[in-house]
C-alpha cells in the first residue's frame, strides 16, 4: 500500500474532470463534471499517465515563484476606499454576467493547470497529485458557484394578499475581506474570493504570507476573466498587521476566514469591538478529527483510510485524521498492519510522482511539529513511524516523518498538531477502568467533549451503528468506511461547527447566502 497508488485511483474517479487531455477509458461520470461545460466523461489530469505527467513535470521544473510587494497601512486604506466605491457598479451587474466571469476564470485555470501545479509545488511544496487535485477543486468552485448563483440568487416573487406584490432578492453586502491559509493556497483562496464576488461583493483578499504568488496568479487570472479592478484587490502581508487593518476597517462588510481557531476568535472579537455595523464572520478552522473503528470493520480498508487521512498532504489539512479510536478486540491487529503501511510510505521531493509525503510548509511549522513530537515521545507510547534516512533529512530539512502514538484516554489529546502525527486510543469494556470508553456511544461523547466539530470517520459493517454514530457526532462532515479528507465541491459540502468554525459549508448549496444581504420589497399595487 502506498499513498500515491491509492490516491491515483481515487483522484481519477472523484476529482478528474472536463477539459483535460485525454478521454477517460472507463467513461466514468465524474462529480466535478456536473459543473463542467456539459462535458461529462472527459478525463482529468491523470498523473499516472505519461502523456499527462510530462507537461506537469516540465511546468514544475520551469516554475518561478515571484516576489510580491507587501501592503502598508496607506495601501490598505486606499484599496478599501476603491473597493467601497466599486461596490455598487459590481453589485448592479446582472447575475448572469458575474457568473459568466467565473466560468471564464474556470476555463482559463483549466487550460493553465500545469503552470498552477508548478507554482503550488514550488511555493507550497505540495505533491504533484495534491496539486492536480487542488487546481481541479479551484475550477470546480468557480463553476459550481456560478451555477449556484444563477439557480438560487435571482429575485423570487412571494405570495401575498391581493393588491400587494412581495419580492425577495439577494444582493452583495459591500467589501468582503477574504483571509485564506497556506495549505490550500489556490483552492481555498479561490473558493472564498469567487463566492464573495459572484454574490455581488467587492473583495479585499489577504492570502497567507507563505503562499502569496499562487494567490497573485489567480487574482491576475480573475481580472483577465473580467473582474473589474475596482471589484477585487490583493493585499499581501502578515495577519497581525495587514489582516488586522482589514478587519478593523469600517468599510468591511463581511469577513471570510480559514485558519486557526485562535485567529478566528481574534477576528470575531475585533469585529465585535468596532463601532460601526454588525459584521458577519464566516470561519472555517481546525479540528481534532476522530475515526471510530469497531470490531466488524475491514482491517485493510481501515489502514488505507487511516494512512490517507492522517498522512496525505503531510497531515496539513484541517480535515485530517488526528485521533484513531480502535476497538480493543481488533486494535493490535490493525496497529500491526498500520505500522507496516507507514514503513512503506515514501518521503521526499514533492515534484516526484513516487513521493507520498513531502516537506511541511516551512521551518517554523517543522520546528513546531518537532516540539510536539518531543512532548509525545515523553507522554505517550510511540507505536509506529516512517523511517527518515539522514541524507533525505539533510536534503529536505522540513520533512517530518509520519508518526503514531497511543494515548490512554481521549481527553489527553491536546491542541491540533498540523502535521503527519496520529494519536490512537483503544475503546471497549476493558478500557473503562482507566477512563476509556466502554462503548461507541460513550466514545463519541468523549470526542464531542473535545469541542471541535469538523470531520469524523466511522469504520463498521453494522449499518445501524454507522447511522447512530453519524447522528451523535457533533461535526460538519462524516465519512463512513472510507477516508475522511478531500471533500469534493458540490458533493461533500465542507465546514464544521464548535471550535471548528461558524458552520457554512464551502462547496454546498447554502454557502452563497452567507455572503449576501437579502432585501424584501413590498409594493401596494
Ligand atoms: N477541504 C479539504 C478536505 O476536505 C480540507 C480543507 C482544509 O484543510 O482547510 O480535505
Amino acid at each position: 500500500l502506498t499513498l500515491a497508488s491509492a490516491t491515483l485511483t481515487r483522484s481519477s474517479q472523484a476529482q478528474a474532470v472536463a477539459g483535460a487531455p485525454a478521454a477517460d477509458p472507463e467513461g466514468l461520470v465524474l462529480p466535478g463534471a456536473l459543473y463542467g461545460a456539459g462535458r461529462a466523461n472527459a478525463a482529468g489530469w491523470d498523473v499516472s499517465c505519461p502523456a499527462h505527467l510530462a507537461p506537469l513535470t516540465q511546468a514544475v521544473a520551469q516554475a518561478v515563484v515571484p516576489a510580491v510587494a507587501l501592503a502598508t497601512p496607506a495601501t490598505v486604506d486606499a484599496t478599501m476606499a476603491r473597493l467601497h466605491q466599486g461596490f455598487d457598479a459590481w453589485d448592479d451587474r446582472p447575475l448572469a454576467e458575474r457568473a459568466a466571469v467565473l466560468r471564464r476564470a474556470a476555463d482559463l485555470l483549466e487550460a493553465r493547470t500545469p503552470a498552477y501545479c508548478g507554482l503550488l509545488v514550488k511555493e507550497a511544496h505540495k505533491t504533484l497529485g495534491d496539486c492536480v487535485a487542488e487546481v481541479r477543486e479551484a475550477i470546480d468552485f468557480c463553476r459550481y458557484y456560478a451555477s449556484q448563483a444563477e439557480e438560487r440568487l435571482g429575485e423570487v416573487v412571494l405570495p401575498g394578499p391581493t393588491g400587494e406584490r412581495n419580492t425577495l432578492r439577494c444582493t452583495g453586502r459591500g467589501v468582503f475581506v477574504c483571509i485564506s491559509p497556506w495549505n490550500f493556497p489556490l483552492a481555498i483562496f479561490a473558493g472564498q474570493v469567487v463566492a464573495a464576488l459572484v454574490t455581488g461583493n467587492t473583495v479585499a483578499a489577504k492570502p497567507a504570507e507563505q503562499t502569496p504568488a499562487v494567490a497573485a496568479a489567480f487574482v491576475a487570472l480573475l481580472h483577465e476573466a473580467g473582474v473589474p479592478a475596482d471589484a477585487l484587490a490583493l493585499l499581501h502581508g502578515p495577519g497581525e498587521t495587514v489582516g488586522a487593518a482589514l478587519v478593523a476597517d469600517p468599510r468591511t462588510a463581511g469577513v471570510c476566514f480559514t485558519g486557526s481557531t485562535a485567529v478566528a476568535k481574534h477576528i470575531q472579537r475585533a469585529l465585535a469591538a468596532q463601532d460601526g455595523a454588525i459584521v458577519p464572520l464566516i470561519a472555517e478552522t481546525g479540528g481534532l478529527n476522530a475515526m471510530v473503528v469497531d470490531s466488524t470493520a475491514l482491517p485493510e480498508q481501515v489502514v488505507d483510510a487511516v494512512v490517507q487521512s492522517a498522512f496525505r498532504s503531510a497531515g496539513q489539512r484541517c480535515s485530517a485524521l488526528r485521533l484513531l479510536c480502535l476497538h480493543e478486540a481488533v486494535a493490535d491487529a490493525i496497529l500491526h498492519m498500520l505500522a507496516g503501511a507507514m514503513a512503506e510510505l515514501r518521503l521526499g521531493d514533492p515534484a516526484e510522482l513516487r513521493t507520498d509525503v513531502g516537506p511541511v510548509i516551512d521551518a517554523e511549522a517543522h520546528a513546531g511539529i518537532r516540539a510536539q513530537l518531543a512532548r509525545l515521545e515523553r507522554e505517550a507510547r510511540p507505536i509506529a513511524s516512517t523511517p527518515l534516512p539522514a541524507e533525505l533529512a539533510a536534503r529536505w530539512p522540513t520533512l517530518v516523518a509520519p508518526a503514531a502514538f497511543e494515548l490512554a484516554r481521549v481527553d489527553q489529546l491536546q491542541a491540533e498538531i498540523f502535521g503527519p502525527v496520529l494519536h490512537v486510543v483503544r475503546w471497549g469494556p476493558g478500557q473503562a477502568r482507566q477512563g476509556g470508553a466502554a462503548d461507541a456511544g460513550a466514545l463519541v461523547r468523549q470526542i464531542n467533549a473535545l469541542g471541535y466539530g469538523l470531520t469524523f470517520g466511522v469504520q463498521t459493517r453494522i449499518d445501524s451503528r454507522a447511522q447512530a454514530l453519524a447522528r451523535q457526532a457533533r461535526v460538519g462532515n462524516v465519512y463512513v468506511n472510507r477516508n475522511m479528507i478531500g471533500a469534493v465541491v458540490g458533493v461533500q459540502p465542507f465546514g464544521g461547527e464548535g471550535l471548528s468554525g461558524t458552520g457554512p459549508k464551502a462547496g454546498g448549496p447554502h454557502y452563497l447566502y452567507r455572503f449576501c444581504a437579502e432585501r424584501t420589497v413590498t409594493v401596494n399595487t
